[in-house]
């Protein structure tokens, strides 16, 4: 099936608007023009994480902060040019290197295309961009970050940038992964755990083997009976759209500001969790030092989002 008729199967009588998609995935856009060499692509697991690394080539400083992303175009086949964004696993360097994890989607065109590239392969590439994770200096808070999958990227570099810096502040890290096979990247987290002042890291398998024991079941299970507070944190919810929104949703209800909810969807961008799936992962947190505006509201009150009172 050529690429007019996969476009036309997905949206049927969209005739010029399927020929202007074609243009753009035909169309190199001037923005990738970055170039980066593959320096080592190693894989991590057998269920299809592979790790990347990589050096600037052209010339240009490669200036990151922790939570940015890299936008990578490639000519992946008939397909035409496709482009998509990849934090960055490493902390920021001076040496022009970087590296990526990348979950390699079956059938999905970049991913698979990455995961395809040898030492000596040349990439286009745009950025870094996208917002920093470090929070502010003047802040107390502490950091509570949930991931899912590959969304962990992110995190192992700003944890790194964080313990060079001697932030004292508890970090805790929540990892929603799969199945046992998922896990990678141990030893680093062991190596963050000593490094850094107060860090301490939990995975959470939703298909856990019988003799694991960590964490069970989707992080949006596991995690909230584990949250004794909600207040005087951020939360960072890297990965999977339906588990950030998901989370995002019960975190506002129960009184989180959304100024301290950091969220970076990697897919599923278009999801929204309904009311019941809301009320009942509302119901497994423990924590009530927030004033609620749900449970306000449910018990007769005004509807206040954000934490305000009327
Ligand atoms: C800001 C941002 C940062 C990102 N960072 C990373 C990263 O560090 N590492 C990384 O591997 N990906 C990352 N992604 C996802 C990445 O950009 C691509 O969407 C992904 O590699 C799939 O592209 P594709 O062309 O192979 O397949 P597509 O045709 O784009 O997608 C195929 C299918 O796979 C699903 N999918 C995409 N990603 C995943 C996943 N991780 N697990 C399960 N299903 C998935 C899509 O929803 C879609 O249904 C990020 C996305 C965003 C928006």
């Amino acid at each position: 099936m050529g690429l007019r008729d996969r476009y036309q199967a997905r949206s049927p009588g969209m005739g010029p608007a399927i020929d202007d998609a074609l243009e753009r995935t035909w169309t190199k856009s001037s923005r990738y023009d970055r170039v980066a060499r593959v320096t080592g692509t190693r894989p991590l697991t057998e269920t299809g994480t592979i790790r990347m690394s990589f050096e600037v080539v052209d010339g240009q400083p490669f200036t990151l902060k922790p939570g940015q992303f890299v936008g990578i175009q490639a000519l992946v086949g008939d397909l035409g040019y496709r482009k998509s964004p990849y934090c960055v696993l490493s902390p920021p360097s001076d040496d022009g290197t970087f590296e990526l994890l990348v979950r390699v989607v079956p059938d999905g065109p970049l991913s698979c295309y990455l995961s395809s590239l040898s030492e000596g392969d040349e990439i286009n590439f745009r950025g870094p961009t996208g917002r920093s994770m470090v929070p502010k200096d003047d802040e107390t808070t502490q950091l509570c970050l949930i991931a899912t999958g590959v969304g962990i990227s992110p995190f192992m570099s700003l944890v790194k940038v964080l313990a060079q810096r001697g932030f004292d502040r508890p970090i805790r890290l929540y990892w929603g992964l799969r199945l046992a096979d998922d896990i990678c990247l141990i030893d680093e987290l062991d190596d963050l755990v000593n490094e850094a002042v107060d860090f301490q890291y939990q995975i959470s398998l939703s298909r856990p083997p019988e003799d694991w024991t960590g964490l069970r079941g989707r992080v949006t299970e596991s995690v909230p009976p584990l949250l004794e507070k909600l207040g005087d944190r951020h939360f960072y919810l890297v990965g999977n759209g339906a588990m950030n929104k998901e989370m995002s949703g019960a975190l506002s209800d129960l009184g989180v500001s959304l100024h301290e909810i950091y969220e970076e969807h990697y897919f599923n961008l278009k999801y929204q969790p309904d009311p019941d799936t809301l009320r009942e992962l509302r119901s497994r947190f423990v924590a009530n030092d927030l004033f609620s505006p749900v449970a306000h509201q449910e018990a007769g009150g005004w509807l206040v989002r954000d934490g305000q009172r009327p």
